[in-house]
């Protein structure tokens, strides 16, 4: 889940206006991107790097937060774009130290949407890219969703306009984890919409599909927690509940050791030095953050930091917040 429930440019409105203008609009974008590109490769020439992205959900239906989903045409554009350009490879691969040259990324979805099975897999496969899905395990074979999904179900009953549900939110960011619980509590009660109608809207990842992602050998499955707190609000002890709860989960059902763990919401206010310590405790030793930036031989392998690609974006407004990330501090 990202950060804020916003489109890809909400954060820098006139930034995302203009590329929004100069860059978004066919044949335009290619003509722009062939430059990013070309200045990329020779930055990762002099010094490699690689980037990683992260997306949710691949859908034509936006059923969560607004500017979360991907079009599966839209993905499909890009993946074929990165991969003819740049290396994909695991993110096994890409923190396994000095390997590689120039530039490389990785495809990571959070959240464990079911179209990460139904619609990306196979267009992962078509054009062989490896990928990592960050599953809530807690949504695995239940009723549960992400209480941020839940919300926007709610909201959408109660006929909110976007910059109520924004305030909400944010409100929602903000409370602990037990005034939140009595928030969305509340907000059953007012919509009258049912767990059950809200599981049948968001279709989420089962069993079924994650042994078959497994199975794909193209694709890996990580740790997104069971309930999808904030765990920056969390004491260790439950840091490690939900973190150790998620790992064992899938481990048990999947038989394979899950080692990488992506940190939900994953901004810096998401999580501190004492999460990250309890998650390498844990078992974990990728750990994926939202923090803007990219991979270098000797970074970190415990804050990971991800490129996000939501709704709107292009490939010239994906390499251009790559460019931008290279001049990030992690
Ligand atoms: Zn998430």
């Amino acid at each position: 889940m990202a950060s804020a429930p916003t489109n890809s440019y909400e954060a820098h409105p006139l930034t995302g206006k203009l590329l929004k203008t100069f860059f978004g609009v066919y044949p335009i974008g290619p003509l722009v991107s062939m430059p990013i590109a070309g200045l990329l490769r020779r930055l990762g020439a002099r010094l490699p790097f690689a980037f990683v992205l992260r997306y949710h959900s691949i859908s034509d239906n936006a059923y969560s937060l607004p500017g979360l989903a991907v079009r599966a045409a839209a993905f499909e554009a890009q993946l074929r774009w990165l991969a003819s350009h740049f290396q994909p490879v695991t993110l096994d691969g890409l923190c396994s130290g000095t390997s590689g040259s120039g530039v490389r990324f990785a495809i990571t979805f959070d959240d464990g949407y079911r179209d990460n099975y139904s619609t990306a897999l196979p267009l992962l496969k078509a054009v062989n890219v490896p990928a990592t899905v960050f599953v809530t395990t807690g949504c695995v074979g239940s009723e549960m969703r992400i209480w941020v999904d839940e919300l926007v179900e709610h909201a959408r009953a109660l006929r909110w306009k976007f910059g109520r549900l924004r305030r909400e939110f944010l409100q929602a960011m903000r409370a602990t984890p037990q005034e939140r619980t009595a928030f969305i509590s509340g907000l059953r009660l007012a919509s009258g919409v049912t767990g059950k109608e809200i599981a049948a809207n968001i279709p989420m990842l089962g069993w079924d599909d994650l042994h078959q992602l497994e199975q794909s050998g193209i694709v890996r499955v990580g740790a997104h927690t069971v309930t999808h707190p904030r765990l920056s609000q969390l004491t260790p002890a439950d840091v490690t509940r939900e973190a150790l709860g998620s790992k064992h989960a899938l481990e048990a059902e999947l038989g394979s050791t899950v080692s990488s763990f992506a940190i939900p919401f994953g901004a810096a206010a998401d999580f501190t030095p004492s999460t990250v310590e309890s998650l390498r405790q844990s078992g974990f030793d990728i750990i994926c953050s939202s923090l803007s930036g990219v991979v270098r031989p000797s970074s970190d392998r415990l804050v990971v930091p991800r490129v996000g690609v939501y709704a709107d974006d292009t490939v010239a407004s994906i390499l251009t917040k790559v460019l931008r990330a290279l001049s990030s501090r992690v």
